[in-house]
């Protein structure tokens, strides 16, 4: 290799190892400081009291639900190794029995809207992590932490209501021990692809005695104890956990709402007509101004020519919309499913547009 060669490859490795070491660097921050808190900081600030409203607790399910505890029995619960759950039930409660371990849903779940109430132990025992410690674990990986939360501490990303590890909720809701409290909770499952990489994190919102205090928020992997491990794929459904912490926390009024998902448009879905290119003259034809709306002193709409387009400029918006040509008659507007029909007399003056979008259509007269 000629001298002048080598020291260009060198260089070039000094350059690409520099960047690595930046990318690494990155990783290492990233790793850490998803938050930008230390897990479990107990300098991490705590979000204020709030005291929720009245209890509307005890409401009944909603007809499609999925009842996962109807204050008689644990008959869809089982042990992770799959025998009865050996959790208490009485007078419409079922009680974690401190020493058995989790419980789990049969049935497995993937996006839901949930609704559960929870009591911590009255009266309370114990204080920080170790005072009415339970957890809702949705797909068996992401933990709602349930904790006696009333007038005691603990680190804010572990008290009632905090995604365990990573958020802490937006405030402190949480009611007397003994007094049930509600979680709705909205939980969209993480997508993975089908190398198993991460498509789509998982989303959790939870309101607390009706107070919102997890906003829609990105889970950046399952959650854990003294670990911030990123995500592993999975299943797109999985169990729901809850979690024997040694205290006897109860739970009623358990129930699911599978969330379905959001169709896509299938094969046979039509697409759209391609656009055509019409000249100057065409489209200066169709301008003006149209009459629109249904009151007399509506303002008219006006169809005007700008950037190479026509452009549709209703009264009542601020910004026109451009108007696509499908053929010398036909427009449509980009992204929507709305379609102008020019209608012109005998002498092929322009007359109208008829204006279709959705369910709805409206024939916009030409003013001379
Ligand atoms: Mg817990």
């Amino acid at each position: 290799m000629p001298a002048r060669s080598f020291r260009f490859a060198c260089l070039g490795l000094i350059v690409i190892a520099g960047l690595f070491a930046f990318l690494a660097a990155a990783e290492v921050r990233d790793t850490m400081t998803h938050s930008r808190w230390l897990q479990h900081d107990k300098e991490r600030p705590k979000p204020p009291v709030v005291e929720p409203a009245a209890s509307p607790a005890g409401a009944p399910a909603p007809k499609d639900a999925v009842i996962l505890f109807d204050g008689t029995n644990l008959d869809v619960w089982r042990t992770p190794e799959g025998g009865p759950a050996p959790w208490k039930v009485a007078e419409g409660f079922m009680e974690v029995a401190p020493g058995t371990g989790p419980i789990e849903t049969k049935a497995k779940f993937g996006d839901v809207q949930l609704h559960v109430e929870w009591a911590s132990p009255s009266p309370p025992v114990g204080k920080g992590q170790d005072r009415g410690n339970s957890g809702i674990f949705l797909m068996g990986l992401y933990e709602l932490q349930v904790l006696d939360s009333y007038r005691a501490d603990t680190y804010a990303d572990g008290q009632a209501g905090a995604i365990y590890g990573q958020y802490p909720p937006l405030a402190n809701a949480s009611r007397p021990p003994g007094e049930w409290q509600m979680y709705d909770v909205a939980f969209r499952r993480p997508r993975f692809d089908k190398d198993g990489k991460l498509l789509e994190p998982a989303r959790i919102t939870l309101v607390h005695n009706g107070i919102l205090i997890q906003n829609n928020e990105e889970l950046w992997g399952g959650t854990n104890w003294l670990e911030s491990a990123p995500y592993e794929a999975h299943g797109d459904r999985g169990r729901i956990e809850l979690q024997d912490h040694g205290h006897p926390v109860r739970f009623r009024n358990f129930w699911v709402r599978e969330l379905p998902e959001r169709p896509a448009p299938g094969a046979d879905y039509p697409a759209r007509p391609q656009t055509v290119s019409l000249a100057a003259a065409e489209l200066d034809s169709l301008t003006g101004q149209y009459a629109m709306g249904r009151r007399k002193d509506a303002k008219p709409a006006t169809i005007s020519r700008g950037d190479g387009h026509l452009l549709f400029k209703m009264a009542s918006r601020p910004r026109p919309l451009v108007m696509l040509p499908i053929s010398p008659s036909e427009f449509v507007l980009p992204h929507t499913d709305a379609r102008f029909t020019f209608q012109r007399d005998d002498q092929g003056r322009v007359t109208g547009v008829l204006f279709r979008v959705g369910d709805g259509e409206q024939l916009l007269t030409k003013i001379p």
